[in-house]
């Protein structure tokens, strides 16, 4: 099998919406910084996909959703390979279930958002948590992040270094994220929810996070079960599998290049990687390896269930849950897989 890390960027807005760069623009700043696939997502539009801009540009699959919002502008819904608008006065539960029944991919976008210390910017938090048929959530949105750690004293420092302010995805959603994925395959991705914005402090006007940091940030790595197809609808393919089948690990390159690291869990002749499930058995070991060091944590279920540091690590399994791995590097988070379930 020709497995491949797939590498890239989901959620990024051009001018279609409110972003600052066209399409173009910013595959060209995405293949700089090393990316391999962009997923855009322009508020409740798909203009772009109608003007046949979801194709490969070089050797890299660009494509197209939309971003979806209520009529109080919350409960925000990448709407990913479909080739509908839903109606924008339907409510959430109604949006995401349409979007469902038309097999759609549907991602909560910064579902947990707080914002609020600095009053000129609201927050778009999810509020509709009784809805059912999404197939994932953002558990780490950048410029959700960075606008929770945003205050009126730290924000020419924070505008200057936009990176350096990342720190991990909230417990809040790391406990939600847990919980749902009990029952079922929920995909946690990675976002840059990328505009480009124009940013007022004081007497300045600084650009806060240009694509192109963005693109050296957070990165949502997809494992493919075969290497990427020549064939663009092939390709298309294989990536919203790989997110709809959880095979996705999410990385802030900011600490190190991650595309090359590996959670696998064995059971006797079984094993998995991210999305997967084996049974347990009387030697079930979860193996993990980085290309850089860093501080490891196996979490079974939500709760920590062993931690290492160093490049690689094994623990022994002996409880049947959903396991996924964090990896930091000091204090700040790098690499977090998503789910391998041992069933009983
Ligand atoms: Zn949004
Ligand atoms: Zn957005």
């Amino acid at each position: 099998m020709n497995r491949q890390i797939l590498t890239g960027a989901i959620h990024i807005h051009t001018t279609d919406s409110d972003g600052t760069k066209s399409h173009a623009e910013v595959v060209e700043l995405a293949r700089q910084a090393g990316l391999e696939y962009l997923i855009f997502t322009d508020h409740m539009t798909l203009q772009a996909k109608i003007d046949g801009k979801e194709k490969f540009y070089g050797s890299m699959p660009v494509l197209i959703g939309y971003e979806h919002n209520d009529q109080d502008d919350c409960n925000h819904y990448l709407v990913l390979d479909s080739d509908r608008v839903q109606p924008s006065d339907m409510t959430a539960a109604e949006y995401v279930t349409a979007a469902s029944i038309e097999g759609a991919l549907g991602i909560l976008a910064h579902p947990d958002e707080v914002r609020g210390r600095d009053a000129r910017y609201r927050s778009y938090p999810w509020t509709d948590w009784e809805v059912e048929g999404f197939d994932g959530l953002e558990i780490w949105n950048q410029m959700s992040e960075w606008m929770e750690h945003l205050t009126f004293y730290n924000q020419i420092m924070m505008v200057l270094s936009p990176r350096k302010w990342l720190k991990a995805p909230t417990s809040r959603i790391l406990r939600k994220w847990d919980d749902l994925s009990q029952t079922r395959k929920v995909v946690g991705i990675g976002s840059v929810d990328a505009h480009g914005f124009l940013y007022r402090a004081g007497p300045l006007r600084l650009t806060i996070f240009p694509y192109k940091v963005q693109f050296k940030s957070l990165r949502s790595h997809l494992i493919l079960n075969e290497s990427l197809s020549d064939d663009f609808s092939t390709a298309k393919n294989q990536i919203y599998s790989a997110i709809r089948d959880c095979r996705v690990f999410i990385s802030n390159y900011r600490w190190g290049e991650a595309a090359s690291f590996q959670f696998e869990i064995e059971s006797g002749n079984q094993s998995a990687l991210c999305g997967g499930e084996v049974r347990l058995g009387s030697s079930t070991v979860a193996k993990i390896s980085l290309p850089l060091k860093g501080k490891i944590r196996l979490i079974r279920s939500g709760q920590l269930s062993g931690e290492t540091d160093g490049i690689s690590a094994e623990f022994q399994i002996s409880q049947p849950g959903v396991y996924r791995v964090e990896v930091y590097r000091g204090r700040r988070g790098w690499i977090f897989s998503n789910h391998i379930r041992v069933l009983p």
